[in-house]
């Protein structure tokens, strides 16, 4: 069953336009139904069409091989830039990555990013929508052979890259940066090096989307058909914390409230408010088991980065020389792929993204207050930088509850909630006259 929205609302201060009903922004819809699963459809088969995107490939072809595919990509993002008013910028990433594990010479890489600048110059949020549009067959370093890579993961190319299109030609007060990044398959190189580079350079980089493997519908061996569901993954505990903000974390039972994981909950209440028939599962881990992908060099850099996969997987597609066995077919070909699907998940992106980058930012210094002993919750927080809310929603859930169960609306920067701390969690978002929330932010014990 769909889940409708399980928020109650309680209205603490009555305010003019009253924050009574979830509401859609028409904006945002319509963004939401000019994603195409024709456009994506094109997308994948012209990055099929490159033979082999494999890391190490060709780079001279005109037609085939890594090189020939990252020019296309950017060439497609600078058509779609061009609606954009001169707000958009594309650009090659570029880097030499070092020989070693799965690169077997020094090998200059090139991610593609269209960097969609926010509208208010003062506003210094990013946002970034991510999929790699490397390939590869069984054997890692077969930089020759036929591999298509169209769920894997071309699927997530081209989400970055139907977004972009649609995006282009609106405006939002944040930055959004839609990547193709490269070196996946051999070792998250691509996105290692964005990552990177967003520390050095101090991007303040408030969610990363990271889409690998978004396009296909059929779980190998189960035979479960699934369109309708994905997966977010987040991890619970930060991947970097200092010593205190771990003690911190243990003592306020903050373990399943990390950056990630708000973005996580955010995406599936926006994405499920904006696209139909979609069922988004939280996953609590950080990645499927033992697996990785380019939203964790994000989460080792301190940024908050999820995961978007299908819900079932199809290994006789990924990592597979394209062939027939025993009457089964191997191989990521384009023809397996359910482009409904890729749109309705380039869906949730879009929207999630367009709520991230049209909200006010988060508010700031959020803490519970422990001066003193209560059985209610005290919380304060300091107004955001930039535009002004409209007010903040103060979210409430049970400690062993996944979602956010309550939803107070304040126009001031306290709450005194009578509901106490020691059974609740709590956290605080900003939101605008037209309903756009930013990311909660888990509070401090302060004084
Ligand atoms: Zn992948």
């Amino acid at each position: 069953m769909k889940r409708i929205s399980l928020f109650i609302i309680s209205l603490i201060t009555i305010s003019a336009s009253a924050q009574t009903t979830i509401r859609q922004d028409p904006a945002i819809k319509q963004m939401v139904d000019e994603v195409s699963s024709k456009n994506i459809e094109s997308i994948v088969r012209k990055l099929v069409s490159f033979k082999t995107r494999h890391t190490l490939s060709d780079t001279v072809s005109k037609t085939e091989g890594v090189g020939a595919a990252r020019n296309w990509i950017k060439a497609e993002y600078e058509r779609y830039a061009a609606a954009s008013n001169g707000r958009m910028k594309v650009q090659f990433d570029e880097f030499v990555q070092p020989k070693g594990n799965r690169i077997d010479k020094p090998t200059p890489m090139k991610n593609v990013l269209a960097i969609l600048k926010g509208t208010d110059t003062a506003d210094k949020r990013i946002y970034i929508v991510s999929g790699h549009y490397d390939s590869r067959v069984s054997d890692v370093m077969d930089v020759k052979s036929f591999a298509p890579g169209a769920v894997d993961d071309a699927s997530g190319t081209a989400v970055s890259m139907e977004l972009a299109r649609v995006m282009a030609k609106r405006r939002f007060p944040a930055t959004i940066i839609f990547m193709a990044v490269v070196g996946e398959e051999q070792g998250l190189y691509g996105s290692t090096n964005v990552a990177k580079r967003a520390k050095a350079e101090g991007w303040q980089i408030d969610a990363m989307l990271n889409n690998d493997i978004v396009g296909n519908t059929y779980g190998m061996e189960t035979g479960l058909k699934d369109n309708r569901s994905v997966r977010v993954f987040s991890e619970g505990v930060p991947a970097v914390e200092t010593e205190k903000q771990a003690a911190v974390r243990n003592s306020v039972g903050g373990e399943n409230d990390s950056p990630a994981r708000e973005l996580a909950r955010y995406t599936k209440e926006i994405a499920e408010r904006y696209v139909e028939q979609l069922d988004v599962k939280l996953i609590y881990r950080r990645d499927r088991y033992l697996r990785g992908g380019d939203h964790i060099p994000f989460s080792q850099q301190g940024f908050a980065a999820i995961r978007i996969t299908e819900m079932n997987e199809d290994f006789n597609r990924q990592h597979q020389d394209i062939r027939q066995e025993n009457g089964v077919d191997y191989g990521d070909l384009p023809d397996f792929a359910d482009y409904d699907y890729i749109q309705k998940v380039a869906r949730m992106n879009l929207s999630t993204l367009a709520n991230l980058a049209l909200a006010p930012s988060s508010p700031q210094n959020v803490g519970v207050i422990t001066s003193g002993l209560t059985n209610k919750t005290q919380l304060k927080w300091d107004a955001p930088k930039g535009k002004a809310p409209a007010g903040y929603y103060v979210l409430m859930r049970e400690t062993i509850s996944p979602y956010w169960e309550k939803k107070f609306f304040v126009t001031g920067t306290t709450a005194n909630i009578g509901y106490s701390k020691d059974n609740y969690l709590f956290a605080v978002q900003a939101v605008d006259a037209e309903g756009h929330e930013s990311l909660p932010v888990f509070p401090k014990p302060v004084r």
